[in-house]
């Protein structure tokens, strides 16, 4: 019986499941990490095509009634880790995951996949996003609406904070719609399967990454202001005026949704230039 406190919804639908195991390109000596097996849609599948598969599923039962599903062989390279994945220190579970190969000398990242309990989508990358430098890439599936918000294009509907802070550490990538029939139980929307591929190198990188992440969070705050309005009012951001907006190249009167990700690392920098660190503001605000 599934249970929706953990936002268990078990793909059936063996030609999405499919899709979703080729979009991921899986090699066999990937480090791959699954969140959130449930009864093993994704992992018997991808089992096949990789040595090792590190899982992390929260219900205990359903972790146990995994195991024996998949067979009690402890040579087939399935690891179930019975944790929250919100807790889980990814540093750790890539060290160990090496640890476990001591003889593979190839310096892999870790490659996570998951159809994720929606109920935790966006902490739950945030959480894994301050792990990128052991994540080679991600591919999970979450309620369309989100997957649409962290692919969004500068000036679109969608676009916003979580466009803005995804795309900022990783590539990001629509990949496919998946309709809710394709679940047991169906959910009450449409789903989609993304990647992130956070940068090796970021093209565009802000001087205090804490300030740039409290810019953008307060300009979203108030989305429908333009940023001379937005200076002007914030409690929490330090005054900024219309003329050194102008010389950073912004437009005052421009609001949020009209910024790219570039836009709000500059205005971050320049905030940060002016001598004021996110933790001064934090501590004032
Ligand atoms: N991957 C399976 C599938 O596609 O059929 C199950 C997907 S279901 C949407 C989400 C899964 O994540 C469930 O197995 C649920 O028990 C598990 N889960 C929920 N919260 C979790 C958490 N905080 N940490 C790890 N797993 C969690």
């Amino acid at each position: 019986q599934p249970r929706k406190r953990f936002g268990q919804n078990f793909l059936h639908d063996q030609v999405i499941i499919g899709r979703i195991i080729d979009s991921i390109h899986a090699g066999r000596d990937d480090l791959m990490v699954e969140i959130g097996p449930g009864m093993g849609a994704i992992t018997e599948p991808l089992l096949k095509e990789v040595n090792r598969l590190t899982v992390v599923e929260l219900d205990t039962d359903l972790a146990d009634s995994l195991r024996i599903r998949i067979g009690a062989n402890s040579n087939d390279g399935l690891t179930i880790v019975k944790a929250n994945a919100m807790e889980v220190d990814y540093r750790a579970l890539f060290q160990q995951i090496i640890g476990d190969y001591p003889n593979d000398t190839t310096d892999k990242k870790m490659r996570i996949v998951g159809n994720l309990p929606y109920n935790i989508s966006t902490p739950l990358l945030f959480h894994l996003l301050s792990f990128a430098d052991v994540i080679e890439d991600m591919h999970f599936m979450l309620q369309k609406e989100v997957v649409d918000r962290i692919t969004a294009a500068v000036d679109s509907r969608e676009y916003g904070r979580l466009s803005i802070m995804m795309q900022y550490y990783c590539e990001t990538d629509y990949l496919l719609t998946v309709p809710n029939g394709a679940f047991n139980p169906p959910p009450k929307v449409t789903s989609a399967v993304f990647r992130l591929r956070p940068y090796q190198q970021k093209p565009i990188v802000a001087d205090d990454e804490k300030l740039f992440a409290l810019v953008v969070r307060e300009a979203f705050n108030h989305r429908r202001k333009t940023l001379r309005a937005i200076f002007k009012k914030s409690p929490i951001l330090p005054a900024v005026t219309e003329h050194q907006l102008v010389a950073w190249g912004l437009n005052p009167l421009a609001r949020p949704e009209t910024l790219s990700v570039q836009d709000f690392v500059t205005l971050s920098n320049g905030i940060a230039a002016n001598g004021i660190a996110a933790n001064s503001i934090a501590a004032n605000g």
